[in-house]
């Protein structure tokens, strides 16, 4: 047994605690009281002490009129439609004066205004449009058609071309995808992969456009068999077209009926 007593310093520490208890149940009785205070309703506090109080924790007054922060308008996703030869040549030509720029056009703006009624922004670029250089977007599509001369009774259908530059292969790959079935699906036209031509491959905006871009160039069908849906039906057409985009956009089942 050790009846030593204990150094000089231990014997004071117990004192030294409780000043430090009594010194901390002080602040904190003190802190809970303003608390109180400051959440009691100030009509029940003499008046003078409330608007003190008030101004004391920063209150509002209630003149001051709630200000909220200008609302920044949050871009939306952007989109880009070629209407071919617009702005540049007039493209395939009909003996009667029809030409295939005309008719892009027609359907180039029918499907920018049907995707910014889905809530994009829509570009509508010419042929060779300045804007085309490093273009950003989540997709491009470029709108063409076939000749106004007669080949032959299979000169008829539509055809889609990825652009092959990308970075993303795939992606261009399903954007086809997706347009060949919502396409098909809407207008009826059968694809004609025996024309796909070097000037649909090696498309000059595909070199032009930012290589994340995801670009496909569609021939929406042919002017001399298929002229009747390429001049009356261009609600469809570009339906058809709209329906493929948004079929790639939220990422749908290219192969399923829409
Ligand atoms: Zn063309």
């Amino acid at each position: 047994m050790d009846s030593t007593p204990p150094p000089r310093s231990e014997r004071y520490t117990p004192r030294v605690n409780s000043l430090r208890i009594i010194w901390n149940v002080f602040v904190a009785s003190v802190v809970v009281a303003s608390l109180f205070t400051a959440y009691t309703p100030l009509g029940l506090i003499p008046y003078g002490l409330a608007e003190r109080l008030s101004q004391a924790f920063g209150g509002v007054q209630e003149s001051s009129p709630l200000v909220f922060p200008t609302a920044t308008p949050r871009p939306r996703p952007r989109l880009g439609i070629v209407a071919g030869h617009y702005q540049n040549d007039s493209g395939a030509q009909c003996a009667d004066g029809l030409t295939e720029a005309d008719v892009n056009l027609e359907i180039a703006t029918r499907i920018r205004q049907q995707l910014i009624d889905e809530g994009f922004d829509v570009d509508l670029l010419a042929e060779y449009d300045d804007r085309l250089t490093g273009y950003q977007a989540l997709a491009l599509v470029s709108i063409h058609a076939d000749t106004c001369d007669f080949i032959s009774n299979e000169a008829t259908g539509y055809k889609v071309a990825p652009t092959l530059g990308t970075i993303y292969p795939e992606k261009a790959d399903r954007l086809v995808a997706c347009i060949r079935n919502r396409y098909e699906a809407v207008t009826g036209l059968q694809f004609h992969p025996g024309s796909i031509t070097r000037d649909m491959t090696s498309y000059h905006a595909f070199d032009e456009i930012h290589n994340e871009t995801t670009a496909v160039i569609i021939e929406t069908g042919f002017l001399n068999l298929d002229r009747q849906l390429l001049t009356t039906g261009q609600d469809q057409v570009a339906e058809g077209i709209v329906n493929g985009i948004l079929c790639y956009l939220y990422n749908e089942d290219a192969s399923a009926a829409p």
